[in-house]
């Protein structure tokens, strides 16, 4: 079920936690009005942080190209895995410990910061840890050496799971299927600090400061799933990779408590659909399921179109146990 809010977003909750990619940008340009947007938001006294699973690149890094985007974004408002990953790394074992590091600047970067020593993996003597993130220069010998580090025993902290990332050239195998590889020639799982995982989410708080946060972003599988791991709310925008198909598909725990077709969301108050005789019903929309398919009748506003669909076809998915069928369904455009 969605949330209501009496308030804009951008005044019940202190800080949005913003993931970038589908959010803020898809590829090398900014989504169409965010920049806006969260300049509003800021305005209403929202703190901003944004959030990524990326841990190659130094928050200095991500904060030029928001900048560059139109976004006002300081290195002290980007929080990364390998932020995260080090916190992790360095609550366990003691400043100053050496840990491998297989990765990017953007993690060894981290894990000096936190006052960890970041050291090769062909210098692991009285090593830790092992500590792996996305890397594109990261050699298959030194991969080979790392996951006999590992299966012979040594922690082992991943910057994160993704299966896939984002490049100019398509969509790449991202660092999980690395994890993957040492995973199943070790028998080891790491502790995972990005999203899903709570370690990133936490440590955006600890830097960024918010005592009501908000998780905003685009994937139900990252982002929603993992503010419901930290206990938060969460907004969903459809600017990313989440669809009709993926939101009528959505898992319980990776259903939003807000929704919106963009960052105009966090700017407006928000209810959630009505139940009438078994329709959902909001703001001269009503949506309900007829022989498992959805049908959707009157006129408003696009985001109360998504807010009935969403709500109907998550109960028609929690009773039937299928996605309901949403042939010739379309949403409104404004
Ligand atoms: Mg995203």
């Amino acid at each position: 079920m969605l949330g209501s809010s009496a308030e804009p977003l951008s005044t019940a909750h202190d800080l949005a936690m913003l993931d970038l990619d589908g959010v803020v940008y898809v590829g090398g340009e900014a989504v169409p009005g965010a920049p806006e947007r969260l300049a509003e938001a800021r305005g209403a006294g929202m703190r901003l942080a944004f959030i990524t699973n990326n841990a190659a690149r130094p928050p200095g890094q991500v904060a030029e190209h928001l900048r560059e985007l139109g976004v006002a974004a300081q290195p002290g408002d980007v929080v990364t895995s390998a932020q995260a990953a080090a916190r992790v790394l360095v609550d366990r074992f003691d400043p100053g410990a050496r840990i491998v590091l297989l990765g990017a600047v953007g993690l060894e970067e981290a894990l000096r910061e936190a006052g960890l020593e970041p050291v090769p993996v062909d210098e692991a003597d009285e090593a830790r840890a092992v500590v792996t993130g996305y890397g594109p220069d990261v050699l298959w010998r030194d991969i080979m050496r790392a996951a006999v580090l590992i299966r012979d025993g040594l922690p082992w902290v991943a910057s994160n799971a993704d299966m896939s990332i984002p490049t100019g050239y398509g969509i790449a195998p991202g660092h999980g299927v690395l994890v993957d590889a040492i995973r199943s020639f070790s028998g080891v799982d790491p502790v995972v600090a990005g999203k899903p995982q709570r370690p990133l989410l936490d440590e955006t708080v600890r830097r960024v400061g918010g005592r009501h946060p908000l998780m905003v972003g685009d994937r139900l599988d990252t982002d929603i799933e993992g503010a419901r791991h930290a206990g938060l709310d969460s907004l969903l925008v459809l600017t990313g990779v989440t669809g009709l198909a993926e939101l009528v598909a959505a898992r319980r725990d990776a259903r939003p408590t807000y929704l919106s077709p963009d960052l105009a969301g966090l700017l407006e108050a928000h209810r959630a659909p009505a139940d009438e005789d078994g329709a959902r019903v909001l703001g001269g929309w009503r949506a309900r399921v007829e022989a498992g398919r959805l049908v959707v009748e009157g006129d408003g506003a696009a985001a109360d179109w998504w807010r009935v669909v969403a709500e109907a076809a998550w109960a028609h998915l929690d009773a039937a146990g299928d996605p309901v069928d949403t042939d010739g369904l379309t949403a409104p455009l404004t």
